[in-house]
């Protein structure tokens, strides 16, 4: 897949707020991309940067090798999908749906068919006849997209399509948007603050923060690799240790101090040098929480705890371990739960292990390093794993100091 989209250099003021600051970025024909971050961004000024509705300082925006920075919204071939859907309500679904053919003065047999594949597509032919009043907020949800879909665009803008439903409806459209972006093929530009439904959808991500792109990859690459702290702390839970470098092992290894642990051991992909202040950030379910000290090999790490908190969650048990003067969260996967042993509980003397492969290190120097680490000790709301502070920032399951 070639470039397709390109935002090049694009920056946007409103006053003296930086919404979007000098981004650059290029989609691929046909990826489901999607723009991820807390609320005021920039997200959805990029968004409406490229459907021209807002005009941007600085940059260019092209699609398809075209420039389409200085064309009016209706000149470009982008459609958006809002949060509100804006289904017209004295419309049936039908009307709905043939809307934009009919403005464009096709053929009365061309809007039909038409329609009648759009209305396949999102299977409900036999819902043609109703008002939107008439649907529930997923039918609604499915109109729009047919109604967006019919005008052909080059790229599908969706923004927080799914924030008015409910958990379950939510799940469900998130399927039926995949099947949907799988058969028609073009390009999804999605946005939202909620990671699990941009990890479950997307190609790629790219990461916002104050305006700017932190991090794009794949959902596997962002959660297992992420570059900063803030792109660690807002995919997922992760816990963050204040550590140092003190020596570079063979294979890619290096020795970290961390206080009060015994040595560490971490994979330095980053090739941070010996003296270094860094984050060491592990995920809560990369820990094994066991009675009996685990046998150790090469690129193992050892503690031990004692368990402060458990939360039977269903499919898993998350556990807060004070470690020396770290609250440690650790989700233990269940299997053959309550048949083979007794769960560990509470008060508990309880020994963490991890693969020196399953931490990654973060460098302690940039600005979103610093709000993080300024945030109140707090746990995580369970929402996706992340629940956002006053500030706007992602409050994580970090191993709090306390
Ligand atoms: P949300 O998820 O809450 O919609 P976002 O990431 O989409 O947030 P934007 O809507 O792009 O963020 O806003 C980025 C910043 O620009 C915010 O601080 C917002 O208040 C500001 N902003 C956006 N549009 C305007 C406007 N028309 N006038 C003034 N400020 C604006």
């Amino acid at each position: 897949m070639s470039d397709f989209l390109e935002f090049k250099d694009v920056s946007k003021h409103f006053g003296k707020v930086r919404a979007v600051d000098h981004v650059s970025l290029s989609i691929k024909k046909g990826e489901f991309f999607s723009l991820l971050g807390p609320s005021g961004c920039g997200k959805t000024t990029l968004l409406r940067i490229l459907a021209g509705f807002e005009y941007p300082d600085t940059g260019r925006v092209i699609l398809d090798g075209q420039d389409i920075t200085d064309l009016p919204p209706n000149h470009r071939k982008v459609n958006t999908i809002f949060q509100s859907y804006a289904l017209f309500p004295h419309m049936t679904v039908w009307q709905n749906i043939a809307f934009g053919l009919q403005i464009a003065r096709r053929p009365r047999a061309e809007i039909s068919e038409e329609v009648d594949k759009m209305l396949a597509l999102i299977q409900m032919k036999d819902q043609a006849h109703k008002r939107p009043d008439q649907l529930s907020g997923g039918q609604k949800q499915r109109v729009a997209v047919a109604r967006a879909l019919i005008n052909k665009p080059q790229v599908l803008l969706l923004d927080e399509p799914l924030a008015a439903l409910d958990l379950k409806l939510r799940q469900r459209m998130l399927i039926e948007l995949d099947q949907i972006h799988d058969e028609v093929g073009i390009t999804f530009l999605y946005v939202t603050h909620d990671q699990g439904e941009a990890m479950s959808l997307s190609d790629r991500i790219a990461v916002m923060n104050g305006g700017k792109i932190e991090q794009i990859g794949t959902p596997g690459e962002i959660y297992e690799a992420p570059k900063s702290s803030f792109v660690a702390a807002f995919i997922g839970d992760a816990n963050f240790f204040e550590g140092k470098v003190v020596e570079l092992l063979d294979d890619n290894f290096c020795r970290l101090e961390v206080e009060g642990f015994p040595d560490v051991v971490c994979y330095n992909d980053n090739q941070i040098h010996v003296g270094n202040p860094v984050y060491l950030s592990v995920r809560p379910e990369k820990f094994r929480i066991s009675r009996d000290r685990p046998l150790e090999d090469n690129h193992h790490n050892v503690v031990q705890g004692r368990v402060e908190d458990v939360i039977y969650l269903g499919s898993v048990t998350k556990y807060w371990v004070r470690v020396q003067d770290y609250r440690i969260s650790v989700y233990q996967q269940h299997s053959r739960f309550m048949l083979d042993e007794k769960p560990i509980t509470w008060k508990e003397i309880v020994w963490l292990s991890w693969h020196g492969d399953d931490g990654f290190m973060l460098e302690r120097y940039s600005e979103s390093d610093e709000k993080l680490m300024e945030l109140p000790p707090d746990e995580p709301g369970d929402t996706n794993g992340v629940s956002l502070g006053a500030n706007g920032l992602p409050v994580v399951a970090r191993a709090t100091r306390t």
